[in-house]
């Protein structure tokens, strides 16, 4: 194999400079002498990852098909827990029994006007050599779709949303009794079916069109980095009720678990649903008819767009073995010397839908060399304050079935031991991102100052910083992020391992990636190799190494902090501005409907519609009703003025020259501020989705991935159903209510702590 010449082995050689420490005087969490021992072990941390190593890992782990029971994941699993021993960490494998569906039957056809069988296979290309493993590879699907075998008329539904379907009904469209055919892009694809079951439709054709990640944005693979024709996004479909394995929810998959039938299941999809290539999906949408799809329908593939339904007569034929898999976490722990009860943890995920180069073994490989760089310093005499755990996640792909089910089973003791959980999952060049709870976006930006981007040489702060300038839609927005002295984290729903601990169980998370300037992309096919990534990423593995130092000091950072190291100021505000955005979203919607009734009223819409082009005014709304929004507005307003007075309590801690605390006064703060996240947990869930707890962080319903914070209020906002939305806010209101008075006691013993 032909790889590009070793350009890390030259950067890794060269001295590493530090950035100047005037930059970033403190360490939140630390005391003046601690702190100069910490940058000590922070330091030999950071010039001890290597990207040669890391591009090792990745070469390793990649190697071979690595998906839900093949034999190269439990290879891997095996393979990295060897490697964890090796390193001093005490670690095992916890295995899940979860339900894990694989390929039986994949059939799609155009029957009319014209004839065509779709390929439903992307080819081995001479230039990759993993990608001739054809033996071991998963064929392209969707995994939990339904089983079914169904004929009908072709509907193109654009992304599939909910939006979508109103726009359809303008058209005077329906699906009721059709397949439809949506392209990938904006959320999560498990939606696509949902919404598609949900208007009447009884199959479900989700494509990649080049408009989105292929000839369209570049070069195609394997002459450039991008999906070319026949590449195929395989991906889960899992509905949005929970995630993790479908047949238990809420517990975790031990072998002895009780199950739901798999027709109990209410994560599988209702319709079945094939995922498809630019190339298997032009044949189809070049033979449907009906209107023209509306201008931001359109991709880019070489037809004129048109919704149908027909005359394109599509079958579609999906069904699948229905078995009970295996999986396997390495779970690999370093014990810590004073505070071993309190838990600081790490994970990615190992298991990919192939060979998954980038997902997630840029994460992975890069996670491992964090560890046996830990390992190294701990053989050197350095031992954690607490007790630190790195997890290598397997079944994240299908549903976070690893992460959700290790969480599930172990949810009392994390409830009470853990601090934190960082996450990460693919990794490329550019920009450092940091989403997760903004308690530990101080921390963060710390960090981040002290890490420098490989080929910028500026900070990876400085970096992240200014990218976020450059993307500031307003000049209210740039005035803000200049304002900042951190590094603004965004806020996450679902979509990786963080998921569980945050939504579910309580515990602050953070999740780190670089990336933005990679030359393409491969998500979830059989080019996602370490041909692919090492000539269209992250080519020398130096993103790999930063991540590794971001994600590794971040680790050191909260396993060594004689307290720890978390500043509720910028959660407060961010709350402060979801719960903004509630009103402004009921006054838009106030403001919209109102118009909207009026022009009805005025006959604007008969007016100016194409009598020869018709299509039917927007259905009138009511005007929503206000809603009472004062009891969350006073439980936001209590937890600003409680995150200030902890906030101030550090001020004045610094200003008293970061003395060091005693160990009783240390024991009772820690033990306050590791209960302050629970705060925002209620047992009975959002509304309708009681797995998820998190009353502030959780994704939609309706759109998965990011995040609908307060979503109990929210979801039902975005469904217009106002009253019901109300009826959430005094319970979101009382944990609000629930977090503040927790930073209050943290804030309480630290004030004693400092007191003369
Ligand atoms: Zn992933």
């Amino acid at each position: 194999m032909k790889i590009r010449p070793l350009l890390s082995t030259v950067l890794a050689c060269l001295p590493l400079v530090a950035l100047p420490a005037t930059e970033n005087p403190a360490l939140l969490g630390y005391d003046a002498g601690t702190a100069v021992t910490q940058r000590e072990w922070e330091r030999k941390f950071q010039e001890g990852v290597s990207a040669d190593h890391i591009r090792e890992n990745m070469r390793r782990l990649s190697a071979r098909p690595h998906h839900v029971g093949s034999a190269y994941d439990k290879d891997n699993a095996e393979w990295i827990l060897a490697q964890f021993k090796s390193w001093g960490f005490d670690a095992k494998i916890e295995t899940f029994q979860v339900l894990f569906p694989t390929p039986k039957t994949r059939v799609l056809e155009l029957l009319q006007p014209t004839r065509f069988r779709a390929s439903l296979r992307e080819p081995a290309l001479a230039a990759d050599p993993t990608s001739g493993q054809t033996a071991e590879q998963l064929p392209t699907y969707n995994a939990y779709s339904a089983d079914g075998d169904v004929t009908a008329p072709l509907v193109y539904v654009n992304y599939g949303s909910r939006e979508d379907y109103e726009a359809l009904d303008r058209l005077g469209i329906s699906v009721k009794g059709a397949i439809v055919i949506a392209r990938y892009g904006e959320g999560w694809r498990g939606i696509k079916p949902k919404v598609a079951a949900e208007h009447g439709a009884i199959g479900c054709i989700i494509y990649s069109d080049p408009a989105g990640d292929g000839y369209f944005q570049g070069d195609a693979y394997p002459g450039g980095g991008w999906r070319s024709k026949q590449g195929v996004q395989r991906g889960s479909v899992m509905d949005t009720d929970y995630p993790g394995d479908p047949l238990t929810p809420g517990v975790g998959a031990t072998a002895d678990a009780k199950r739901l039938s798999i027709a109990e299941a209410r994560t599988i999809t209702k319709i079945p649903v094939l995922p498809i290539s630019s190339g298997d999906a032009l044949p189809l949408l070049a033979a449907l008819g009906g209107p023209v799809a509306p201008k931001d329908w359109r991709g880019a593939l070489p037809v004129t767009y048109h919704v149908g339904p027909g005359p394109a007569r599509v079958h579609l034929q999906v069904a699948s073995h229905w078995d009970i898999k295996p999986i396997y976490d390495v779970i690999a722990t370093l014990h810590g010397a004073d505070e071993a009860d309190h838990w600081v943890l790490r994970g990615n995920h190992h298991d990919a839908w192939v060979n998954g180069a980038e997902d997630p073994i840029s994460g992975q490989a890069a996670m491992l060399e964090e560890a046996r760089v830990l390992g190294a310093l701990h053989a050197a005499g350095w031992t954690p304050r607490r007790t630190v755990i790195y997890c290598a996640w397997d079944g994240e792909e299908p549903g976070l079935l690893g992460s959700v089910e290790w969480v599930e089973t172990h949810v009392a003791d994390l409830q009470k031991h853990a601090v934190s959980y960082l996450n990460s999952d693919s990794n490329g060049r550019g920009f450092l991102s940091a989403g997760g709870t903004q308690d530990l976006g101080v921390l963060v930006s710390e960090v981040a100052r002290d890490i420098r981007d490989p080929e910028t040489r500026l900070s990876v702060y400085e970096r992240a910083r200014l990218s976020g300038i450059a993307e500031a839609k307003t000049p209210q927005e740039r005035s803000d992020l200049r304002k900042r002295a951190d590094l603004p984290i965004e806020a996450l729903g679902d979509g990786s391992d963080f998921t569980a601990f945050q939504d579910f169980a309580g515990i602050s998370t953070l999740d780190l990636e670089f990336g933005g300037e990679e030359a393409g992309t491969q998500y979830h096919s059989i080019y996602d190799s370490f041909y692919w990534y090492t000539h269209f990423s992250d080519t020398n593995f130096v993103y790999g190494r930063a991540l590794a130092q971001s994600a590794g000091t971040v680790m050191l950072r909260l396993a060594d902090a004689p307290f720890i190291p978390v500043d509720y100021a910028p959660q407060a505000e961010a709350i402060g501005k979801y719960e903004a955005e509630l009103e402004t979203s009921l006054k838009q919607s106030q403001d919209e409907f109102a118009e909207r009734d009026l022009e009805i009223q005025e006959g604007v819409f008969a007016a100016t519609v194409d009598p020869r082009k018709p299509s039917l005014p927007p259905p009138a709304e009511p005007v929503p009703p206000f809603i009472d929004f004062a009891p969350l507005k006073n439980a936001i307003g209590g937890l600003q003025r409680s995150a200030a007075r902890y906030s101030r309590a550090l001020a004045t801690y610094r200003a008293q020259g970061s003395p060091t605390l005693g160990a009783p006064a240390l024991k009772k703060l820690n033990a306050d501020l590791l209960a302050v996240s629970r705060g925002f947990l209620n047992a009975n869930g959002l509304p309708e989705r009681p797995w998820f707890k998190n009353q502030i962080y959780a994704p939609g319903a309706y759109t998965g991935y990011g995040a609908k914070p307060i979503a109990a209020v929210r979801e039902y906002m975005d469904q217009r159903q106002w009253t019901k939305a109300e009826g959430q806010v005094p319970q979101v209101a009382k944990a609000v209510t629930n977090a503040a008075a927790n930073i209050d006691k943290a804030a309480e013993d630290l004030e004693a702590a400092l007191a003369p």
